[in-house]
């Protein structure tokens, strides 16, 4: 079990900041230095691509601007949610049989990828493979959701429909009209995770570097030059894995997303009836509202409520009051609650919903784009992105790479971003 630890650390407060297992040893690249693959970024991506990358054979550096865990990647709900936002239909429908039924089962397959890590590298970080549960907030979206449901069953996933009754047990009410539950996923510490996965790559010979901001990145002979403020790293191949954060460093990359600031707040621990009240078996919750509220709790009892987004840290900011009323609404029994924590981080959303594999120049890759479900996929993405520098005969996944299109009118996202969650509020709000 975690306790509060107050170690020194570049992190921004929040409860996973203040409950995480201690971190390890980072210390900044200092002079120059040689690997056969270079990593940019140490969240989730960048420190899977690294632990297959070092399991296969390879010698990994991973380069990162903060500490491991500083991104999203230490911020998030911690919810291990398999698959992505589009359904398995769907998504056949759009990549063709072959491919499509292949990404069906990679994105699958993420969540059970997560606690494989965790178990086969005994990574201290809570988690539970306990379940996701999809909720539907009105009768309509129940057609969805059983559409989802079946979809998943036909393809033997480990899934069953929760009737009303049956979601009203483990919700403490019945304000959902059912749903469904996925038993591949579950719930993390997700800083915990993050520093496990560093510690697992670091045991096996990867070498992880904080305090590294990679500031340019040129083609060096056959290979790449990345120079940070103290040194300079030669590499054969090179893996881009800054998602929400990404900056400057390869053209046009940090267009391909918007970057959003998503919202947490957190109880302090709740007494023992609320505690057994709700969602107390470990699963996690995400409902259909358009601006959606996905909630759990920690393993000290503490609710975690967010939802919502903003462009600007200082609009996020504004969020966590509206995130503190859904926690009272949910818990209409108490008389007062009291709320420890709340923070922000930053997703990076696709056009088209789904995360985006470039291949950016010979030996040079990027992946990103999870759409605040990045726990499980950018797990993943960082095994597929491995295979991929390997050159693996047989690699887990064949994500397709996309060629890097900047959005268009990038720079009105704010405005954007803004207006669209303004209007999916209003209609929430109008449906329930
Ligand atoms: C508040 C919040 C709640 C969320 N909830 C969930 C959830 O419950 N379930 C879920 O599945 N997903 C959730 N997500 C999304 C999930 O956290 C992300 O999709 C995932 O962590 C992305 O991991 P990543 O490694 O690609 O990026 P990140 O973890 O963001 O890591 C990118 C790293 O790149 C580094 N970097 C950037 N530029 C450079 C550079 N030039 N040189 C070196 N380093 C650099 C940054 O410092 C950062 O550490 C949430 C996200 C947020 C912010």
């Amino acid at each position: 079990m975690t306790q509060v630890n107050h170690a020194a650390s570049t992190l921004p407060p929040s409860l996973w900041a203040a409950t995480a297992t201690p971190a390890h040893d980072t210390p900044p690249l200092d002079g120059d230095g040689r690997a056969d693959v270079a990593v940019v970024g140490a969240g989730f991506t960048g420190l899977s691509a690294a632990l297959h990358l070092v399991e296969g054979g390879a010698d990994a550096v991973v380069l990162e601007a903060a500490e491991p865990g500083w991104g999203a990647s230490g911020r998030n709900g911690g919810q291990v949610i398999p698959g992505l936002k589009e359904d398995p239909r769907e998504i056949v429908a759009r990549f063709g049989p072959e491919k499509g039924e292949a990404m069906v089962r990679a994105s699958g397959g993420a969540a059970d990828l997560v606690f494989e890590l965790i178990a086969r590298h005994g990574i201290d970080c809570d988690g539970l493979q306990t379940g996701w549960i999809q909720a539907a907030h009105t009768k309509a979206m129940l057609v969805d959701l059983q559409k989802r449901h079946q979809d998943w069953a036909g393809r033997a996933a480990d899934v069953a429909w929760l009737e009303q009754d049956a979601l009203a047990q483990r919700m403490g009410d019945g304000r959902y009209h059912g749903g469904w539950i996925d038993k591949r996923g579950g719930g993390v510490q997700p800083l915990s995770y993050a520093r496990g996965l560093a510690r697992a790559a670091q045991k096996q010979g990867a070498r992880v570097h904080g305090s590294s901001p990679v500031q340019s990145l040129h083609r060096d002979g056959t290979g790449w030059r990345l120079a940070t403020p103290r040194g300079s790293l030669t590499a054969d191949k090179v893996i881009i894995a800054t998602n929400g954060y990404t900056d400057g460093l390869w053209p046009g990359l940090a267009r391909t997303v918007v970057p959003v600031y998503s919202v947490q707040v957190a109880t302090a621990p709740l007494g023992e009836n609320m505690r057994g009240s709700i969602l107390s078996g470990g699963e996690v919750l995400s409902d259909t509202r358009r601006v959606l509220w996905y909630f759990r709790q920690d393993a000290h009892g503490r609710l975690i409520m967010g939802g919502g987004g903003s462009t600007y840290e200082s609009g996020a900011v504004k969020i966590y009051e509206g995130l503190r009323q859904r926690v009272r609404q949910l818990l209409p029994e108490a008389t007062e609650v009291d709320f420890e924590f709340a923070w922000n981080g930053r997703v990076a959303l696709t056009i088209d919903h789904y995360p985006h594999l470039h291949e950016l120049a010979p030996g040079l890759w990027a992946g990103l784009g999870y759409n605040g479900r990045g726990v499980a996929m950018a797990t993943m993405m960082g095994k597929v992105l491995a295979d991929r520098a390997l050159d693996t005969a047989q690699p887990v996944f064949e994500f397709p790479a996309s060629p890097v299109r900047p959005l268009p009118l990038h720079a009105l996202r704010g405005v954007a971003v803004t207006a669209t969650r303004a209007y999916y509020r209003f209609r929430d709000a109008l449906e329930s």
